[in-house]
């Protein structure tokens, strides 16, 4: 009996005391940041320098200037993107909420807009959502690395909120002499982290975007499609994009079964635009081009890619007709990660690796960019798990800023010898290809609001590597006709 009551005392008295404990506790100064999603191989892991990791950060608000809607329901949300397998046209895409033409006006003179092309546009409906109405307009017989300027908007109207003018760069031409460096991002999101990310992006100088997918984090909350549009068009409706989808890019409306492979990917197949058409493909969920010295295969990790699917031929036949002395280069982007050492989406990419990684090795693929894993990593060249100098570099760049924020905690630990650097903080990557034979690949950190440069590496085109042997088939479980039909 005794002993409750004092037990009882006890219990209350650390409850008075709890307010003072806890105002103790915050005045303490934190301990660094340390643990296991640390890499301790990492010069640059966060111990050394007075960066502070970053958290989940929240979307944009909706009063945002960037992500404020067009007050007149005018011209909105605009990207640019290649629409053909060279280079020499382009489509422009935007949104209207108000009926107006799908028309541009284009020139390689500044003001002068003297050509013009139209196009068409079209809405979809998802659950009680209808989309504002989205259109393209493809440009074509443009002239390689030459400065066009176009005005989206009929009539002699300058309101700025019914016309929207801006300009772009066109590539040079596919040829091994070319050089155009690459912005790559993935996983973004509209926070205010994926707006300090696409920044710096804004700064890097490059000629294209490649985005690796989970564009919007919509989730299927439509809306959220528009403003993310809104977020990119400072940038998108100056500099081409080239996308893969991810998951955040799936979107089924229960209303409607999906009957065809791209029926899940409703919102972005009718917002954005790629040339699927001149390669062979079904639709904008896997496609190829050619930017300047550069072959880009954009894979699509969430409709089959096994043996015998669509997309599995279609990538054996479009590796087979490159033509690497017009693109010494070849790079593929594709959302899942083949090769992933943190705990996050582990071997998620095993499917896709097995079914086609024999054949990234075949035709020699420089390099595989992928995000999904909230964070950076990249890995030697790799082939089966193995270092193989005729394999691709494998890197993992799903570091954009979304609302979910980093993934960080790793799987495999300590750091596995293929795996050269990983770090879970936002940023982006530059891929500068110098001549036909070398690229630097560049990440980029956001570091206390500013562009840290926190791995370089120079990357060597396989285009030349001829002596190389072709590889071991993946090693397959083989029975013995024979030997299966006398064990029935
Ligand atoms: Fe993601
Ligand atoms: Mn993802």
């Amino acid at each position: 009996m005794r002993r409750r009551r004092r037990h009882r005392c006890d219990q209350a008295t650390m409850l008075q005391l709890l307010p003072l404990i806890s105002l103790v506790l915050l005045l303490l100064p934190s301990p660094p940041v340390r643990g296991q999603w640390l890499d301790p191989e990492s010069k640059y892991s966060g111990d050394q320098t007075e960066y502070t990791r970053p958290n989940a950060d929240l979307d944009l608000r909706l009063d945002e200037p960037d992500i404020a809607p067009n007050p007149l329901g005018g011209p909105e949300q605009v990207f640019i993107s290649q629409a053909d397998h060279t280079g020499t046209a382009f489509t422009i895409s935007w949104s209207s909420n108000r009926t107006m033409g799908s028309r541009v006006f284009y020139s390689n003179q500044p003001s002068s807009y003297d050509l013009s092309a139209t196009g068409g546009s079209s809405t979809y409906s998802y659950a009680d959502y209808t989309s504002g109405n989205l259109h393209h307009v493809t440009i074509s017989n443009l002239t390689y690395s030459t400065r066009y300027y176009y005005r989206i908007g009929e009539g002699g109207s300058d309101d700025r909120h019914l016309v929207f003018a801006s300009e772009f760069v066109t590539p040079p031409p596919p040829g091994p002499d070319s050089s155009i460096k690459f912005a790559i991002v993935g996983d973004l999101g509209q926070t205010y982290s994926s707006n300090v990310t696409l920044s710096h992006i804004e700064q890097s100088g490059a000629q294209y975007l490649l985005n690796v997918g989970d564009f919007s984090y919509a989730d299927g909350y439509q809306p959220r499609w528009d403003t993310w549009g809104r977020f990119m068009t400072r940038y998108t409706s100056k500099v081409p994009m080239v996308f893969a989808y991810g998951n955040h890019e799936i979107e089924f409306d229960n209303a409607v079964d999906a009957v065809k492979p791209h029926d899940g990917f409703l919102s972005p197949n009718t917002r954005f635009s790629a040339p699927w058409q001149s390669c062979g493909a079904v639709a904008a969920i896997y496609y190829s081009l050619n930017v300047g010295p550069v072959h880009i295969i954009s894979l699509n990790s969430y409709v089959g890619i096994t043996k015998y699917t669509p997309q599995y031929n279609w990538l054996l036949s479009d590796l087979e007709h490159v033509d690497r002395s017009v693109t010494p280069w070849v790079i593929i982007i594709t959302h899942v990660p083949w090769y992933n050492t943190y705990n996050a989406h582990y071997m998620e990419g095993e499917v896709v690796r097995s079914a086609v990684e024999y054949f990234a090795r075949k035709y020699r693929v420089d390099a595989i960019f992928s995000g999904h894993v909230h964070a950076y990593e990249r890995f030697k060249r790799l082939y089966l798990y193995e270092e193989d100098e005729c394999a691709p570099v494998y890197i993992t760049i799903g570091d954009g800023g979304n609302r979910e924020g980093p993934a960080e905690r790793f799987q495999v630990i300590p750091k596995p010898e293929t795996s050269v650097y990983r770090e879970p903080s936002f940023g982006y990557g530059s891929l500068e290809i110098i001549n036909s034979s070398l690229a630097r690949w560049q990440w980029h950190r956001n570091q206390d609001k500013g562009d840290v440069i926190a791995d370089s590496v120079l990357i060597e085109s396989l285009a030349g590597m001829n002596s190389c042997p072709l590889p071991p088939q993946p090693s397959q479980p083989r029975y013995d006709e024979h030997e299966l039909l006398q064990s029935y």
